[in-house]
């Protein structure tokens, strides 16, 4: 029984037309209707394009801001309602995330786009719901001192990372971090199969719905291996510290070792709005509306060893957790870039993890780099991956 007094919390969603941010509005109206003593109500929200949806989010919650972030051309049919004060442009994400209303950032923007905005909502001092993990690879160690300096609060949205912020909160000593991957659409799948994949058969994912570009990283295991990163990062441990394991039925989200012998699990059906709930209302626990496991019905869950010969994102991924630095911009930018060149039809699928393994030892490591440095290099690696598939296109 809560005996404090109530909290009115105000929320940011930053990409709110996404898989991520359309859950979290899902969790915000959840939360409305239960009966406890807190508010969470929508502050603010962005989108690229789809102003359409933007409006139609801004009649049900009326909130303060929409930020368009892209500079297209106005969608003129397109009304907000009255009140609502609608900004365009990039930089405006980060008015919004720093905006002194907002008490709790939910960074879904996907991709290294997201980067200034949470940062920005960091260094305000924010509790940061953090889904892009991206941001995390491209700059964790500075996002880790960005929030000792402000005192931010950095609450995991990937599941995996909200299992294992979860199996902590006990206490306890951890001595391995073990992240289970569901093996994605390819699990079973040679290296000779997957050089042929189409893209229509690398965005079927067999467990989750989400966005298009976290789905081919599903598919590849890029998305495990930045969610190696993002683990270092978030937990500050050590990439040896680290495990994956292939988990098919992505009902354990993730476990703990702890220096005891203990193994503390996280299990639920997958439903991204059970870890969006942890992240807003952490420490609360409160009813859900989720699935719950049906324990009499599930016959089998199975764990098994990455076969790193065909999935040669995860020793990446473990390198570039490893050496930090300029690592994560790095293969980070050239994944995102190999990504789009892959829906575009340009390139192979097993492509996109050759062109991130090529730019990383294309590019000179370093452990100290400025964040203008990490952004010239995101746009270095970006630029490589272009230059080596117009290269092999042509050859
Ligand atoms: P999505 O593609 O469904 O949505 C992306 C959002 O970002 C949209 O609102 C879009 O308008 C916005 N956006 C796209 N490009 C932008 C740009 N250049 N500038 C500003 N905004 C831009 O993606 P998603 O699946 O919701 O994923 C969002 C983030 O959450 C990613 O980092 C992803 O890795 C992470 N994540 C997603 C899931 C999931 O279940 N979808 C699970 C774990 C982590
Ligand atoms: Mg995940």
């Amino acid at each position: 029984m809560s005996t404090s007094s109530p909290i009115e919390h105000r929320i940011a969603i930053l990409g709110a037309t996404g898989s991520i941010g359309t859950a979290t509005i899902d969790v915000i109206e959840h939360l409305g209707r239960t009966d406890t003593v807190d508010s969470w109500g929508l502050y603010g929200i962005s989108g690229h394009q789809n102003a359409a949806r933007l409006a139609e989010i801004s009649t049900r919650h009326h909130p303060e801001r929409v930020v368009i972030s892209s500079q297209g051309p106005e969608e003129g049919t397109v009304a907000f309602p009255s009140g609502v004060r609608v900004g365009r442009g990039a930089e405006m994400l980060v008015d919004l995330a720093e905006d002194p209303q907002v008490d709790i950032l939910v960074a879904a923007i996907v991709g290294r786009a997201g980067l200034e905005s949470t940062i920005a909502a960091v260094r305000a001092g924010k509790r940061v719901a953090i889904a892009n993990k991206e941001t995390l690879v491209v700059a964790g160690g500075l996002v880790r001192e960005a929030a000792a300096i402000s005192g931010a609060e950095l609450l995991p949205v990937d599941s995996e990372h909200s299992a294992i912020f979860q199996c902590l909160a006990g206490g306890g000593t951890p001595r391995r971090l073990i992240l289970t991957a569901s093996g994605g659409p390819f699990r079973s799948w040679s290296t000779e199969r997957m050089r042929g994949a189409t893209i229509e058969q690398a965005l079927a994912h067999p467990t989750w719905r989400m966005g298009r570009k976290i789905t081919i990283d599903s598919a590849t295991m890029m998305n495990k291996a930045l969610e190696i990163v993002e683990a270092r990062w978030l937990f500050d441990c050590p990439a040896e510290r680290i495990e994956v394991m292939i988990h098919p039925q992505s009902i354990i989200h993730s476990m703990v070792e702890m220096i005891d012998g203990s193994t503390i699990a996280q299990l639920s059906p997958p439903d991204m709005r059970l870890p969006i709930q942890h992240a807003l209302t952490y420490p609360r626990c409160l009813p859900g509306d989720t699935p719950t496991l049906d324990l009499t019905r599930i016959s089998q869950w199975t764990l098994e060893p990455v076969d790193t010969e065909r999935f040669p994102a995860i020793p990446l991924g473990f390198e570039v957790a490893r050496v930090g630095g300029t690592a994560g911009a790095v293969v980070n930018a050239a994944n995102e870039e190999a990504v789009g060149l892959f829906l575009d039809g340009q390139i192979r699928f097993t492509d996109i993890v050759t062109a991130c393994r090529i730019a990383l030892e294309h590019h000179t490591h370093e452990y100290n780099p400025s964040p203008d440095r990490l952004l010239e290099l995101d746009g270095w690696a970006r630029a490589e991956v272009k230059r080596w598939s117009d290269r092999s296109n042509n050859s």
